[in-house]
């Protein structure tokens, strides 16, 4: 059971650029933009003007595994990139991506952001018929599907990239890029999100609009649910793999993943969280005397709660900027050092004060405790934490590393044990019901706080569900 809870659950970003002069380089500041995505390994493809696909990876953030000289090694005017985070066990230079192939039929690369649900079964089948896999990453299994399937090698690429979609179950944004096309494609619920913007005369792709932003290119639309993107010569066109479509945006990207100054599916980020912070104190009011957020994720929440209730919001907590993000570090340890490296409270503003805390989500429960127990001993008379969303009871199996149900604080708990964990002295959950309203839409993946899986789950994870294992 641990084995399958602990699998690949990855959280990562995929940026792409086609027509553009010195695409490596746009690719890299993509990268950049997406980087809190994915700080464990990262990589870029190019194709350069002779056809001729070549990579440069490296494990670390994007400014550690490029410079100058590595992007310059990357000639050409396609490129796709990739920020990877893994749990314990999917880490290893073999699976950063993108995933590069070499094939008689012609030579190309791979990247994901996702996680797919039927992997192991698709494994399994693919090595009974040959396949030898370069590294122990899900992503991979879609290239295999590519070569294998009805229709390769002969066939055009696109019959071939639909009829392995077709085969795949779960969360995914997929960029595929040949030596003259890239093919830009998203799972049939629409879990994670993929926009695609014009830069100068060519195109570029990315998991979040705040990238298109950072390099100055115009944000066209995003990828529907289900459908695939080609960008080549032709311009932009677009193909469905199937029909059985059914919209299931993850909420996560929402409440805590994507970046506030990006736009998903036409609603601002920042916007849906002040908005789920001003529901928020609807429904779970606080005496206090300050409203403080936990930074980053959680300040437009907070804003949001001070409005509407009228209590100045005030920075009761810095970060350090230099440290990285607690919830996608790879283990436990690591994480607890972490926090108590990355924040400190303002003693002259917390002191002798009743704090409304407010936080986008409670996973494990680590951070809160540590984040009451760090404004107590600054002085804070009260803290009444706040969370803008639901409580997390479930693990995520679409590509988020909520992994392990053991380690979900509110998996087992009621509010009150919960709220006697974290040592607060009171605690409240934002409803499902607010979460639709802050985005207008009910079109939302909630199975971490409901259990409501919107795929099956296959073989071995159901047999664990029968087994009351979660
Ligand atoms: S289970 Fe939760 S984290 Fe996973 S895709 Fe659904 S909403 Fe997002």
């Amino acid at each position: 059971m641990q084995q399958i809870l602990s699998g690949l659950h990855e959280e990562c970003g995929v940026f792409g650029a086609w027509g553009v002069h010195r695409a490596a380089d746009v690719t890299y500041f993509g990268l950049q933009a997406l980087q809190h995505r994915g700080q464990e390994g990262c990589g870029i493809v190019a194709a350069d003007e002779g056809g001729t696909l070549r990579r440069v990876k490296g494990l670390g953030l994007v400014s550690d595994v490029f410079n100058g000289e590595k992007t310059m090694s990357l000639p050409g005017s396609i490129a796709i990139g990739h920020v990877r985070y893994s749990t314990t066990g999917g880490g290893g230079i073999e699976n950063v991506q993108p995933f590069l192939f070499r094939h008689n039929s012609g030579d190309f690369a791979l990247a994901h952001n996702g996680n797919l649900v039927n992997s192991s079964e698709l494994r399994t089948m693919l090595e009974n018929q040959g396949s030898l896999f370069q590294s122990s990453s899900d992503s991979e299994i879609l290239a295999h599907l590519i070569k294998k399937g009805p229709h390769a090698p002969d066939a055009p690429r696109i019959d071939a990239i639909k009829a392995a979609l077709n085969m795949l179950e779960g969360a995914f944004s997929f960029l595929i890029m040949t030596n003259n096309r890239i093919y830009a494609c998203r799972d049939k619920l629409g879990l994670r999100p993929l926009s695609i913007g014009r830069y100068k005369n060519g195109y570029v792709i990315s998991s979040e609009t705040c990238a298109f932003d950072v390099i100055g290119a115009t944000w066209i639309r995003d990828l529907e649910p289900g459908e695939i993107v080609t960008v080549d010569r032709h311009g932009i066109r677009s193909n469905r793999y199937t029909d059985d479509l059914r919209h299931a945006m993850c909420a996560m990207e929402f409440i805590y993943f994507s970046r506030p100054d990006t736009d998903i599916e036409g609603t601002n980020v920042h916007t849906f969280r002040k908005e789920s912070g001003k529901l928020l104190h609807q429904e779970a009011p606080a005496d206090a005397d300050i409203v403080v957020g936990v930074p980053d994720s959680s300040l437009s929440a907070a804003l949001g709660y001070a409005e509407a209730s009228g209590i100045p919001y005030e920075m009761g907590l810095v970060k350090s900027k230099y440290i990285a993000r607690t919830f996608i570090m790879p283990s436990q340890d690591l994480r607890d050092k972490n926090v108590r490296m990355k924040l400190s409270p303002v003693k002259s503003i917390v002191g002798g004060k009743r704090v409304a805390l407010i936080d986008d989500s409670i996973v494990r429960g680590t951070t809160s405790l540590r984040i009451v127990r760090m404004l107590r001993e600054a002085g804070a008379t009260e803290v009444h934490v706040r969370i803008a969303s639901p409580m997390i009871k479930y693990p995520c199996f679409y590509g988020v590393d909520i992994s392990s149900y053991e380690e979900l604080l509110c998996a087992s708990r009621t509010l009150e044990q919960a709220r006697a964990a974290i040592e607060a002295d009171s605690l409240a959950f934002l409803s499902e019901q607010a979460l639709f309203e802050a985005g207008r839409r009910s079109d939302l993946c909630l199975a971490c706080f409901n259990g409501k899986y919107p795929t099956k789950l296959y073989t071995s994870i159901e047999q664990a569900n029968k087994d009351g294992k979660f």
